[in-house]
């Protein structure tokens, strides 16, 4: 038995004007996707614990096969997971972003964009500042892809590293322009955290400040990274292992490293591709064969695409109505097709909503459809919000959709 999972990121949303009142999953043209839900069943899942943002992280998570609610333990070690970072149970793992601060507000928390090279050369220059100052320093700094980087602290005891990382810290995107002194204590920062944490935020300043990167940075009209922003911590993940809970070999296909960082706590092969940028400009067609390939040695295939997710960020109804149909045509369909005459079972949800007049992911339920090669499916014609409704499936956690599919319960 083959099983496949579509995870078309964002992708259900609210009924749009610009589409007549329609959802961009309903007005899409998605043929394939459509023979799925006709001949499959159809319901609602949820894959955000209460307690939870509805980050992709933690959809994934639950879309995998593990209860966020277990295992999630925050987005900066998932990150350390895809690259490659090694880490002990004595490490809290910070997300470190390098921020443009301005007259101490936040000026901007991607520093314009900075690239991942000019990145690595100001993260290189804080370990070599640090190091050489303090000699009690148990930090070390990774540098990410553009501004999204980690800072490592290492605790005496896995106790300490479990305090440090239920501690209160602000994500730089939440506090644009905002006055940094201000998100440095009050109620929002846990007066429990280290003083070296917020010395480092503070002492990068100097080091980044005057810079070479910077001074170039600022000439070419571009904003300096004069600040790294500690936020996200949290400990080393213990996720089980994919194959001993569910006894399947499980293989993931994404652009996004986080996803990445998931797979490979869970012992997934990561399938890297060629052209898959998790963006607009993904090389749909390549997933798909990619897919195609991955489903002959491995029995489970979770294929996510990021485009829908980043329309719907991007506001762009008509991107996203895009994304939909090439991830049908180029994924769903030729995927779908290399099955025929197997014994299979496919799935397709997104991990969480991104509705374009938000802009950012929201928590309400999302369509699901499951469809097996051996059964005849329920009254569902198709998927989107509305639809599924019409369908049989129990709405229940997402996390439980891999046992579901595997003990037939649906
Ligand atoms: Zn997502």
């Amino acid at each position: 038995m083959k099983y496949v999972i579509f995870i078309p990121d964002g992708s259900s949303d609210y009924p749009i004007d610009e589409l007549d009142g329609m959802t961009p999953l309903m007005a899409a043209d998605t043929p394939n996707i459509d023979k799925m839900a006709k001949e499959g069943f159809g319901g609602l899942t949820n894959n955000v614990p209460d307690a939870y943002t509805p980050g992709s992280d933690v959809a994934n998570m639950s879309i995998f096969g593990f209860n966020p609610a277990d295992y999630y333990t925050g987005r900066g070690p998932l990150e350390a997971g895809s690259m490659g970072i090694e880490t002990t149970d004595k490490d809290v793992i910070f997300r470190c972003n390098t921020i443009t601060q301005k007259d101490n507000h936040m000026d901007d928390f991607n520093a314009g964009h900075i690239t991942s090279e000019e990145a690595e050369i100001l993260m290189d220059s804080l370990n070599d500042y640090f190091n050489g100052k303090y000699d009690d320093f148990k930090g070390r700094f990774y540098s990410g892809v553009s501004y999204r980087h980690l800072f490592v602290y290492s605790c005496d005891s896995a106790e300490d590293a479990k305090l440090l990382a239920d501690l209160k810290t602000m994500p730089p995107h939440d506090i644009a322009g905002e006055n940094l002194d201000e998100n440095t204590s009050g109620d929002r920062w846990d007066e429990k955290l280290p003083k070296f944490i917020k010395k480092i935020m503070w002492e990068s300043g100097e080091v980044l400040e005057n810079h070479e990167v910077n001074k170039k940075r600022v000439e070419n009209g571009k904003k300096p990274a004069n600040m790294v922003w500690l936020w996200g911590q949290g400990v080393t993940p213990t996720l089980p292992n994919f194959k001993d809970v569910y006894g399947l070999d499980a293989a993931v296909i994404t652009g996004v490293d986080l996803l990445k960082g998931i797979g490979a706590f869970a012992g997934f092969d990561i399938i890297d591709v060629p052209g898959a940028t998790g963006y607009f400009d993904t090389d749909y067609e390549a997933k798909g064969k990619y897919a195609i390939e991955a489903l002959k040695n491995h029995d489970v295939v979770f294929v996510h695409i990021e485009a829908p997710d980043e329309a719907g960020h991007a506001s762009d109804t008509a991107e996203k109505v895009r994304a939909i149909e090439q991830i049908d045509k180029h994924i769903v369909g030729p995927v779908l097709d290399s099955l025929k005459g197997q014994d299979f079972k496919a799935a397709i949800l997104p991990d969480h909503p991104t509705p374009v007049s938000v802009g950012t992911h929201t928590r309400d339920d999302v369509p699901l459809i499951i469809y097996s090669s051996d059964k005849t499916g329920d009254e569902c014609e198709s998927f989107d919000e509305q639809s599924v409704l019409k369908g049989s499936l129990d709405k229940k956690e997402g996390y439980k959709l891999m046992s579901r599919l595997i003990n037939d319960d649906f």
